[in-house]
């Protein structure tokens, strides 16, 4: 009843020809350009505009071209795809990139250079686009950190192994002084390799200690 037999579409700013057909001004307009008569049925006649059939028109409920799942009245189309449809597309405010408002959460998630994303080494948070230049950065102060860990085990070894060297010379010097105090001539090479081996034992515990 209010398709345009021109242009097939629900008709815009609807005029009457005085035969009853309804048509679009536009549609009829170009027709006219040609012809005088009815575009449907060819006879001669009078266009008007149709006020009424405009009005009922604009009331018509139609369901929304996005395919949101709401229904509005034809007037109120421009305002519905502008203002309330959530298929419409609005500008992710982080990333300036137009999204479709009810994917807005997925893209802020998953798909925005902004997003916050774990950095794997040191598990602060990042902005995703900044990602590979933390990590780098990030690797590279691991490395650091790792080298400053090397050097101080080296350290600690060598105060270590000192540490170790003079606990030797002490324990050699209280067994060298204690030999002496329990002097017994033909004895002594057998105590010194014996205390030898048990030396060891006790250097090799005190290691242990130390570790
Ligand atoms: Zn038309
Ligand atoms: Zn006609
Ligand atoms: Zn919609
Ligand atoms: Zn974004
Ligand atoms: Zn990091």
């Amino acid at each position: 009843m209010y398709k345009c037999p021109i242009c097939l579409m629900i008709c815009r700013a609807t005029v009457q020809h005085s035969c009853g057909q309804r048509f679009c001004r536009d549609c009829c307009e170009e027709w006219e350009a040609q012809s005088n008569t009815c575009a449907c049925c060819r006879q001669e006649g009078m266009v008007a505009p149709d006020f009424r059939s405009r009005r009922e028109i604009k009331a018509l409920l139609i369901s929304c071209s996005k395919k949101c799942g709401q229904t509005f009245r034809l007037q109120d189309k421009e305002r519905h795809l502008s203002k309330q449809c959530d298929k419409r597309e609005v500008p992710c405010s982080d990333c300036k990139v137009q999204v479709v408002l009810s994917s807005m959460p997925d893209h802020r998630a998953f798909t925005c250079p902004y997003r916050l994303v774990p950095c794997k080494i040191c598990d602060d948070l990042v902005e995703f686009r900044e990602k590979e230049r933390h990590s780098k950065q990030c690797a590279f102060d691991k490395c650091a950190e790792q080298a400053i860990e090397n050097k101080m085990l080296v350290e600690r070894n060598t105060f270590l192994e000192k540490e170790n060297a003079r606990l030797r010379a002490l324990l050699e010097n209280s067994l060298t002084v204690r030999s002496s105090e329990n002097e017994d001539g033909f004895h002594d090479n057998n105590n010194n390799n014996e205390k030898d081996s048990s030396d060891e034992d006790y250097v090799g515990s005190i290691m242990e200690e130390l570790d």
